[in-house]
């Protein structure tokens, strides 16, 4: 069993004011180093990215939200060339060449991007998704407006949406912690999903003696509630702490073994109680896990694009829509949390740049797409607004990295449907229809609403687009496998894509001018 430390993270009561004092102190000591540590590595990063102009690029969503497959198509168009009309760059010839070079980071995995591109092209099949961090260093030789020849290296910085979603724990004491998520999880379908870890934790009382194996088991069902809200058919987004969803080298370890108390306002820990165990555990999180990610890898990004799968959130409903919305304020939010770190943004602004890209959008005809990208543009505007204040540049894509259909018109009774057409994964079902990973099919996606305030106001919309095909007995979009593609005379196929050129412009155009 684990030690229990008395501590008080919190000015609450007179009570506890020593215990605030010993912590209080090592706190704004432990701040002040970390800012120090900050702002070192800045002028090492900023010096060295004066002699050589380098992009640190966060490529970041949460899981399956189409991280790997941007990443593999961006670096693809970049290394071969593509159809790529808005990245101005390229089509007016000025990149002259691209190469992947030995990445900066040692201790990060490299992105395996030579794999995971065999994957899409020779097997025709999904690259295997982000589960932890990741790295690729791409260095690319163009020719200036002004004629002259520069090099600018871009890192690529592959990372989980869940463990950005954290960053706001930095703020948050155990006790804040746990209030929010347990009223979060009384909200809308969250409730029963919450039903067996609600039932469990009627049973604890935070006072009585720390026991591992009530801790075990509360963490256990609060880590399943968790998981089911991810699941696809509710599609909830905001469900911290991330690492209880993708817990990597760490599953099973002490740091991840805490979970949500009823907490009394007005008393504090006894030393010795399961309340105390279950804060420090919290507290061990946030210094192991969040506040290492925040220096090592977020506070050095320069540019960020954040992948959102908004169409599965249409699929599952109206809760998971407004979930996702106050994730995307969340993740905005940490942006400016970022920039709060005073010396290094003294030294050099940080993300100058957030690109919010509603993926898999050749699931939808391409009337939608704008409609899509609206729809986005409308989850994010308060917080936008908000972020602007830090003179971060925010935009909205809706774009496909691989567009694994193409369009059609397809005949229905006296109707002309603007349809997609493609080959759903094998196993995928649709109206009680098992597909075969091989054939064909036309489907009509439906049409998200011109105005985007109507998805909001009126929640059938939501159900209304998928299903307009299912006759009501499923609403998931279908999964199609990525497209055929052939390599002529050895040499790979372009990827066709919607959009990736307006993604490229907005994260990398000005730096290549
Ligand atoms: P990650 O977890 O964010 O790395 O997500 P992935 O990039 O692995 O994507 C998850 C899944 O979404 C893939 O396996 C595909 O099924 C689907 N997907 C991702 N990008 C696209 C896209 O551009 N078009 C289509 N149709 N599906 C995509």
């Amino acid at each position: 069993m684990q030690p229990a430390a008395p501590i008080c993270a919190e000015p609450a009561s007179a009570a506890c004011a020593v215990g605030v004092f010993r912590v209080f102190m090592p706190s704004v000591f432990s701040d002040l180093l970390e800012e120090a540590r900050l702002s070192v590595r800045s002028i090492a990063d900023y010096g060295d990215h004066l002699l050589h102009p380098t992009v640190r690029l966060g490529v970041t969503g949460l899981s399956r939200a189409g991280k790997t497959v941007f990443i593999t198509a961006l670096v693809h168009s970049l290394l071969r060339g593509g159809r790529l009309p808005i990245f101005e760059s390229l089509t007016s010839g000025r990149i002259a060449s691209a190469r992947l070079e030995p990445q900066p980071d040692d201790t990060i995995p490299r992105f395996d991007y030579e794999n995971h591109l065999k994957a899409l092209i020779d097997e025709r099949r999904w690259p295997a998704s982000t589960v932890d961090i990741s790295e690729l260093r791409l260095v690319i030789d163009y020719q200036r407006e002004s004629g002259a020849m520069r090099t600018l290296t871009l890192d690529i910085v592959d990372y989980p949406g869940e463990w950005l979603l954290d960053l706001p724990l930095l703020e948050k004491s155990y006790e804040q912690w746990s209030a929010e998520s347990l009223a979060l999880s009384r909200q809308g379908s969250r409730q029963a999903l919450a039903r067996q870890w609600h039932a469990h934790l009627a049973t604890l009382d935070p006072a009585t003696r720390a026991d591992e194996q009530q801790a075990l088991a509360a963490a256990k069902l609060f880590t399943d509630y968790l998981k089911a809200c991810r699941d696809e058919r509710f599609a909830l987004s905001l469900l911290p702490p991330g690492r209880f969803l993708l817990p990597g080298n760490l599953a099973g370890s002490p740091a991840l073994t805490f979970a949500p108390l009823e907490l009394p306002e007005d008393k504090d820990a006894p030393g010795g109680s399961l309340w105390a165990l279950m804060r420090r555990r919290y507290d061990s999180y946030r210094s192991a896990v969040v506040r290492p990610f925040f220096r090592d890898h977020f506070a050095r990004l320069d540019r960020q694009i954040v992948m959102v799968d908004a169409l599965a959130a249409f699929n599952a409903g109206p809760d998971a829509l407004h979930d996702l919305e106050a994730a995307l304020g969340t993740i905005l939010d940490c942006f400016r949390t970022g920039r709060r770190t005073v010396l290094s943004s003294l030294l050099r602004p940080r993300i100058d740049r957030i690109l919010f890209a509603a993926t898999k959008a050749d699931n939808l005809h391409h009337v939608n797409h704008d409609r899509l990208e609206a729809v986005v543009q409308r989850m994010v505007r308060d917080a936008a607004e908000r972020a602007q204040f830090t003179g971060a540049k925010i935009d909205v894509v809706a774009l496909a990295a691989v567009r694994a259909t193409r369009e059609a018109s397809v005949r229905h009774g006296r109707d002309e449907l603007p349809s997609i057409v493609g080959v759903p994964a094998k196993g995928e079902t649709s109206g009680g229809e098992a597909f075969d990973g091989e054939t064909e099919v036309a489907t009509f996606p439906g049409d998200l609403p011109a105005d985007p305030e109507k998805l909001f106001e009126n929640p059938e919309a939501f159900r209304g687009l998928a299903s307009a095909n299912a006759e009501g007995a499923d609403y998931r979009f279908l999964r199609f496998r990525p497209p055929k593609l052939e390599r002529k005379d050895g040499r790979e196929p372009a990827l066709p894509h919607i959009r990736l050129d307006r993604a490229l412009q907005f994260l990398i155009g000005d730096r290549l001018q």
